[in-house]
């Protein structure tokens, strides 16, 4: 190792107290972060890191990066103890007990985020991001300590083996900087961008680092150059300001060459920052560079007036500049600069009274200002599958989003693809599921419509109008699905509440009971207890889905009511078909429906035909509604060992024929395949599968996995 990357990591804790005190005025939170500095080395003696050095150099570095975003007493306290619980024999009381419960959970978060348990790398990465949306809802500050601890690991990536070298590289990129980004903190996310590059296309970086070197000379004297046009033009006219240039990362070139751009071309390589005092003096600078230097189309954007939902402000143009350069420039105001650099970061509350008030403010001021927050809080509280939790986190949150704005200016985040049917969706889901039509910049468009970047979105609704079932096929964000989705199993509940309720007060009626005696809260009571639901809806439920049978609830409060029909004759077991039991009647002839195809374990309903025996259907079967008063009770024999055939509709999300894949799917799980062919519409392929199955349990395995290939929307049983 060079002395000289020795000497880089071994900061003192002199220097990172005379940094603190930049900003940090109450001598006794200073005092804490010395404590905690004492603490840690304690902890840390004897511990060594891969790079070499002392182990208390990473928490001490990454107490440097986190002061370099001005983070407070706490978050530098908790930065400089990170690695304590994990690695060191100290207890969380212990911690609680020197440092207070607020610097402790802060530890305890940063701790919790490391211990990730997975076995395949997709449940790693469910877990992760879990964890990350967890943590970032209830203390924004966790995760910000999270990425300084990252950031100083790249920095220092060298000293591990190169496999674990892309792993920890691709998971900064990939998971951490998009982070950075939606918290505004720009230092953090662009560093790591650039660490990661250079560990995962080493020869790229080089390439585009060397060529950057290369030109340097005659780029730093045009920047030069054009810098002092610029300021005379700005004294000029009495306009205070600094002029910097600024270097592009070497990320943000790659991303520009890798959408296929050569070195040449990308323009914004020479870039100047304009600051100045007021946000008025920056319209009033715009204009005169824009009356000196001619601006290249369509490239100017007023991110100040409509800030990006990280709260980036900034004015950007690009400008013919001399000598014939293409100048970038973005013209803002300090405090646009503080933000832009240091983002949620530098709304750190620490000129209030410390304490735990601190990150309170921190995190309030996080959930109002950034919109991605509001998808991280929704995240956190939805109940999603892992599959829809990470495909949501992919695309809201971690990927490349595009900004629409509504007619009043608003920005909506939305993931690339997205129609406005998310747009509406993301507004409010009332807006989503009373959509009608939109326009888009003041055209008309389908609501399957692409949206671009910068689009203006009108959303028309109707108080009256519902969702309709291809919307969901017309949308982008799994977020956006499921809110479809959750409409119509609403309103599926609905619907079978209904009709629970009509079975109910029918068989009352017939019976001559008062149904307003019957329905008394305390039969109510009783009969809920007795079936064991939580209440009224509850129970109709069950009734309208078959979980429960209208003589099983009559019989809870009338005792003398039969459950079974007809009365008066006794339960056999047998029956002639003897995989159905039917109460009472021992010779008659017993079919399973064809419209519904029941299965072994199914609940079921037997209907009494004209001259053909019974016809057993399942007890959701909608033909059912039709047959009035015919139905009598039936049960699955148990003793039975046959195969049912059964029919399932398969609904794929692409268009590919995957035909043979199914029925590998289905021969593994021992089941035998009577037909199966397409019955596409023109958005999906649907599969209508008919197979023999020993019973419900086999069926649902069977369901279950043909759902776990990636290209399944949905399975359903067929109702005819
Ligand atoms: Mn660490």
């Amino acid at each position: 190792m060079s002395s000289l990357s020795k000497n880089k990591e071994e900061v003192t804790i002199e220097e990172i107290i005379s940094k603190a005190r930049e900003y940090i005025e109450d001598e006794e939170q200073i005092h804490t972060i010395e404590k905690a500095y004492l603490f840690a080395r304690e902890k840390h003696e004897g511990q060594f890191r891969k790079s070499g050095e002392a182990y208390i150099y990473h928490p001490m570095n990454v107490a440097l990066i986190l002061i370099s975003v001005y983070a407070d007493y706490e978050t530098i306290s908790a930065g400089l103890l990170h690695d304590v619980l994990e690695d060191c024999d100290c207890t969380m009381e212990e911690m609680e007990e020197a440092f207070g419960t607020s610097i402790a959970k802060l530890v305890q978060g940063v701790s919790k985020l490391s211990k990730i348990n997975f076995s395949t790398e997709n449940e790693y990465l469910i877990d992760y991001y879990k964890k990350i949306i967890v943590g970032m809802s209830e203390d924004v500050r966790v995760i910000i300590i999270k990425l300084a601890d990252r950031l100083h690991n790249m920095r220092t990536l060298w000293a591990i083996p190169p496999e674990r070298q892309k792993v920890k590289a691709r998971e900064a990129l990939e998971i951490l900087a998009p982070i950075a980004h939606h918290l505004g903190i720009h230092k953090i996310k662009s560093e790591l961008e650039d660490l990661s590059l250079r560990y995962l296309k080493p020869d790229v970086f080089y390439d585009i680092a060397e060529k950057l070197n290369k030109t340097k000379l005659e780029r730093d004297k045009t920047v030069y150059d054009m810098q002092t046009e610029v300021t005379d033009l700005l004294n000029e006219h009495h306009i205070p300001h600094e002029i910097k240039g600024r270097a592009k990362s070497i990320y943000s070139i790659y991303n520009k060459l890798d959408k296929g751009k050569k070195f040449n071309d990308i323009y914004d390589l020479l870039a100047l920052r304009i600051l100045v005092n007021t946000e008025q003096e920056c319209y009033l600078a715009l204009g005169l560079i824009h009356s000196k230097f001619r601006p290249l189309p369509k490239r100017f954007k007023d991110y100040v007036a409509m800030p990006k939902p990280n709260m980036y402000q900034s004015l950007h143009t690009t400008v013919f500049g001399i000598n014939g350069y293409l100048f970038e420039i973005q013209i803002r105001t300090y405090d646009m600069d503080e933000v832009a650099e240091n983002g949620i970061a530098s709304h750190w509350a620490y000129k209030e009274n410390g304490g735990s008030k601190v990150g309170a403010n921190l995190q309030s001021t996080t959930e109002q200002k950034l919109q991605f927050f509001k998808s991280i809080i929704d995240l956190s509280h939805e109940k999603m599958s892992n599959e829809d939790f990470v495909n949501t986190v992919k695309e809201e949150v971690l990927n490349n989003n595009i900004y629409c704005y509504t007619p009043k200016g608003d920005v909506i985040e939305l993931p690339k693809g997205a129609t406005p049917l998310d747009f509406a969706y993301h507004i409010h889901t009332k807006v989503g599921e009373t959509t009608v039509g939109a326009i888009v910049n003041n055209n008309i468009v389908p609501l399957n419509y692409e949206l671009h970047n910068n689009d203006i979105v009108k959303i028309n609704t109707n108080k009256n109008s519902t969702p309709s079932k291809e919307w969901i096929h017309m949308v982008k964000s799994t977020a956006t699905r499921n809110k479809i989705k959750s409409f119509f199993t609403k309103n599926d509940r609905e619907i079978y509440i209904e009709r629970g309720k009509y079975a109910l007060e029918k068989e009352l009626r017939k019976k001559k009971y008062s149904i307003s005696e019957f329905m008394s809260d305390e039969n109510i009571k009783k009969i809920c207890e007795a079936i064991k639901v939580e209440d009224l809806d509850e129970l109709y439920l069950s009734l309208g889905n078959g979980k429960a049978t209208v003589n099983g609830v009559i019989h809870v409060i009338d005792k003398n009511e039969e459950t079974v029909k007809p009365k008066n004759v006794k339960i056999s077991s047998k029956s002639i078909d003897a995989d159905i039991v039917v109460s009472g009647i021992d010779k008659v002839k017993v079919n399973l429906a064809n419209c519904c195809n029941p299965v072994y374990g199914d609940s079921i309903i037997g209907y009494i035909t004209k001259g053909n025996g019974i016809t057993v259907h399942r007890m959701n079967c909608h033909n059912l509604e039709m047959l009035e008063d015919r139905t009598l009770e039936v049960k699955w024999n148990t003793n039975i060992n046959k195969r049912y055939l059964t029919c399932l509709l398969i609904y794929t999300n692409d268009l590919e024929n995957h035909m043979l894949e199914l029925i590998q799917t289905v021969s593994l799980m021992n089941v035998s395949v009577d037909s199966i062919k397409t019955v596409s519409d023109d958005k999906t392929m649907v599969f209508e599968l008919s197979c023999y199955v020993t019973g419900l349990e086999q069926l649902n395995k069977l369901m279950n996995s043909i759902m776990k290939n990636t290209y399944i929307e949905k399975v359903e049983r067929e109702f005819r």
